[in-house]
């Protein structure tokens, strides 16, 4: 074996002597241009801004509305709150995402169910919502996983049979699409993330898009303190002193200066998309022939955002085990990741929830044997050639 061929770990030398990030943001001069201007304006928090970041994000959401606040989690729990959740309800989440979704609802006071997902797709299994719904079920949460759009069909179709509401984590899915029809309004609620390492970005931020304009008003109300208008609306009226508390509210509103580094990324969308596109397909034709490896399908009749390129090893072809390859890979300086730990293996919701490993046997069988991999529209060419002769060696050497 030529030392080229052994992996760092077992001695070789690295593929890479860079660190290569599996996601980072990137900022050009024309955003930080756009931030600076809003320092120096005089008017940093939740300003002109908003709108403007607003209108380009319902445009390219296809969605009648969005509501800006400052995080996806925040996108999440005011949504959960606009559309009522309570402690007389229950929602179902799927185990294999971010503790973001589960916690929207569980801040409301409604009972989290979790439900398995489609072993092809790795979103929520749609018989599995049917086989979790209740007399109390009151809301759905489907995740477009890593970008690919859940069956959009089959849970609208299970939410009208069961008088559902559903509130969309698209926090992996701006510019994806199913069946031509943008992710950003087929659901009641759909929330995105603007977080560093997500497709586009304000630093941290999220949104809410829908098409309903009773739950634009709750949800404008609920993101500053349940009042009927905000500082700058208020600004602009004969009485600024003057506001009326209605409701229960939140305090999560987006700055200007986040809403105006999203105004640049949002114009940016489609290079972003085209440079992703380029890079999965690399990886598509580079592990196609590879059985130790299967690569992400993307549902029939959607277009992916193609947020995370997530890959799932078959173990029974190799001598190491997932754990083993991660830490192979960060040997090779690619720092790859993992999406997730399923919710129900967590201390916290195992405590809380008595949930335990058997509850969800697709999502541990998947979630069990997946890498992701670096994606992002600023990696080289030459950084997307490491990551494959990284895990090409890696693999041939733990080959069974
Ligand atoms: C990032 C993310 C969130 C939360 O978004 P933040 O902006 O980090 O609060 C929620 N759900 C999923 C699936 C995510 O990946």
């Amino acid at each position: 074996m030529k030392n080229s061929d052994i992996p760092a770990i077992e001695g070789g030398t690295p593929v890479r002597d860079t660190v290569l990030p599996y996601a980072t943001q990137w900022i050009r001069n024309e955003e930080i241009q756009a931030v600076v201007e809003v320092l120096k304006s005089g008017w940093l928090t939740s300003g002109p801004k908003i709108p403007e970041f607003e209108s380009a994000l319902a445009e390219v959401a296809g969605a009648k509305h969005a509501v800006a606040v400052n995080s996806g989690t925040a996108s999440l729990a005011v949504s959960a709150a606009a559309i009522g959740l309570g402690p007389d309800d229950e929602a179902v989440v799927p185990s294999l995402t971010f503790a973001a979704t589960a916690f929207a609802v569980l801040y409301t006071g409604a009972n989290l169910v979790l439900a398995d997902i489609s072993e092809d797709t790795y979103n929520i299994d749609p018989a599995e919502i049917e086989r979790k719904i209740t007399p109390k079920t009151k809301a759905v949460l489907p995740v477009h996983y890593a970008g690919n759009p859940c069956d959009m069909d089959a849970v609208t179709r299970i939410a009208r049979e069961h008088d559902l509401s559903i509130i969309e984590d698209a926090a992996h899915a701006i510019g994806a699409s199913w069946k031509g029809t943008p992710i950003g309004a087929i659901g009641d609620l759909t929330c995105h993330s603007f977080h560093a390492i997500k497709n586009v970005t304000c630093g941290e931020g999220g949104a809410v898009t829908t098409d309903s304009d009773e739950l634009r008003k709750r949800l404008t109300s609920l993101r500053y303190f349940g009042l009927s208008a905000d500082t700058w609306q208020r600004a602009r009226t004969d009485r600024p002193w003057l506001y009326h508390i209605e409701e229960l509210g939140f305090k999560c509103n987006m700055m200007d200066i986040q809403a105006a580094l999203g105004i640049v990324q949002l114009k940016r969308i489609d290079e972003f998309k085209k440079r992703r596109a380029e890079i999965v397909d690399t990886y598509n034709k580079a592990f196609a022939a590879e059985e130790a490896i299967i690569t992400p399908t993307v549902t029939d009749g959607a277009e992916s955002a193609l947020h995370l390129y997530v890959i799932r090893l078959r173990p029974e072809t190799l001598r190491a085990d997932r754990d083993q390859a991660l830490r192979a890979l960060h040997a090779e300086n690619i720092r790859a990741n993992i999406h997730y730990l399923p919710l129900h293996l967590h201390p916290y919701f195992q405590r809380a929830f008595d949930f335990k490993r058997g509850d969800f046997p697709v999502t541990e069988r998947v979630a069990d044997n997946i890498i992701t991999i670096p994606l992002f529209p600023k990696m080289t060419d030459a950084d997307t050639r490491s990551v494959i002769d990284a895990l090409t060696r890696i693999i041939d050497y733990y080959r069974a």
